[in-house]
């Protein structure tokens, strides 16, 4: 098997930080840290030199709609509903193809390698599709499919929805790099009684529910006035809180929903940008943590967000909780860290990524303190923080797979993607 030293000044293994280290890797996982590049006699490592760099533990982005990269800036500053009913959902009836989610994933793919993120967890249609272009990219992902109670072109109704996320599930029971989820897309989307059908499904297969919940207030309204509960006491009527869940948003908790999720060792993915771009609100990261909620970081689509830049959001999660709590010591930058990598690999439910440690894969990224702004180095978890660029990251690896060296793709052909995308914004310019 491949033995592969990596040696860099600072390396972030196992929560602590290790100066002029090599990370061992054998094949796709971790073997150790050393101070030499022989640890325990074991020779014929080859060695790979990242001078001035931090190696990290790969970032873990917990709720991304890959297809819709390519509705990127094409309907801002809008409030959550306008922008869904009137921009982004007559968009995707219109353009939403198998060979458009290939080329969105495609763009989706190279930004995610380039920014630091190897694993993400996707909610969508054309699973496939993507899950094969992921596959290709080499990245790690939670793929699930998306369940309505009404007809798209995707599907008929909830149970056909399920049906297609159950051949999904089949195809990658298995597979390596793809794990399978499902994604009812949330409680005013889909009644109670199919969201049942969703958790009795996640049971069965012992599956990662994947949902929207109190993401605007007027969504808690829909729910209290059509079923006299609060999404998150439907997701507790209908056992979603005993499963494996990821909550993305969670803005609008009345005080006993953020207990009920604390009680339960809920999963809240917390995804600022989208919730400040579309004026959803703030969730209450302070309390949520205090509550014993797991939270780990999200981005979003790139509709809403603009980017899927995880080292943007970790910037902007450690900001705006210190602002708005008036309190410099909320979230800590090694709690944000934490959230990014080891808190988004708890959620996804996968044992062996988020932190690098022996018998991990071996999922991490290179970060460069060449520039300025990097520029000296204290603290390197704080320089990640609140001072790097995801241009900042020059290499990406995913279990023990090269996807980006100085900045070049390895398995992807960036120019050929950028140009293909940009066919499709002219297609969609044109027939508007
Ligand atoms: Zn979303």
């Amino acid at each position: 098997m491949h033995r592969k030293a990596f040696y860099a000044e600072y390396i972030y293994y196992q929560g602590e930080i290790h100066r002029d280290s090599y990370l061992l890797v054998v094949g796709d996982k971790i073997y150790g840290i050393s101070e030499h590049a022989d640890e325990e006699g074991s020779t014929g490592y080859d060695i790979e030199h990242f001078h001035n760099s931090i190696i990290f533990p790969g970032l873990i982005n917990t709720h991304t709609h890959l297809p819709m990269v390519l509705f990127r800036g094409m309907a801002d500053d809008l409030s959550l509903m306008d922008w869904l009913q009137k921009h982004i959902w007559p968009a995707e009836s219109k353009w939403l193809s198998e060979d458009f989610a290939i080329a969105s994933a495609e763009l989706a793919a190279v930004e995610m390698i380039k920014s630091g993120t190897t694993t993400c967890c996707d909610m969508y249609f054309h699973a496939e599709a993507v899950a094969s272009v992921l596959h290709r990219a080499g990245l790690r992902a939670m793929m699930g499919i998306g369940v309505l109670d009404f007809a798209t072109k995707f599907g008929e109704n909830a149970d056909d929805y399920i049906e297609r996320a159950s051949e999904f599930y089949l195809k990658y029971e298995k597979d390596r790099l793809i794990s399978t989820s499902l994604c009812p897309h949330a409680p005013y989307t889909v009644k109670p009684e199919n969201f049942q059908k969703c958790v009795d499904f996640c049971k069965k297969h012992d599956l990662l529910l994947h949902t929207h919940l109190s993401e605007a207030p007027n969504e808690n309204q829909i729910c209290i006035d059509k079923y006299g509960k609060t999404p998150v006491q439907i997701m507790n009527d209908i056992g979603a809180l005993e499963l494996q869940n990821n909550f993305a948003h969670c803005v609008h908790l009345s005080d006993e929903d953020l207990q009920l999720l604390g009680d339960t060792g809920a999963n809240v993915s917390h995804c600022i940008q989208s919730n400040m771009k579309l004026g959803s609100g703030f969730a209450r990261i302070k309390e949520m943590v205090e509550a014993g909620i797991n939270i780990s970081i999200g981005t979003d689509g790139a509709a809403s967000n603009n980017d899927l830049d995880m080292i943007g959001e970790m910037n902007s999660v450690a900001l705006v909780h210190k602002g708005l709590n008036q309190d410099a010591t909320v979230l800590t930058a090694e709690t944000v860290l934490k959230m990014a990598t080891i808190n988004g690999a708890k959620t996804l439910g996968l044992n062996r990524v988020g932190e690098l440690k022996r018998g991990n894969q071996a999922d991490f990224i290179v970060v460069s303190m060449d520039e300025p702004h990097m520029t000296p180095v204290f603290n390197p978890i704080s320089h990640l923080i609140y001072s790097a660029k995801s241009t900042d990251v020059t290499a990406t690896y995913v279990a023990g797979q090269c996807l980006m060296k100085d900045r070049e793709l390895l398995t992807l052909d960036e120019q050929t993607i950028k140009d293909n995308a940009r066919k499709w914004a002219q297609k969609i310019q044109d027939n508007k």
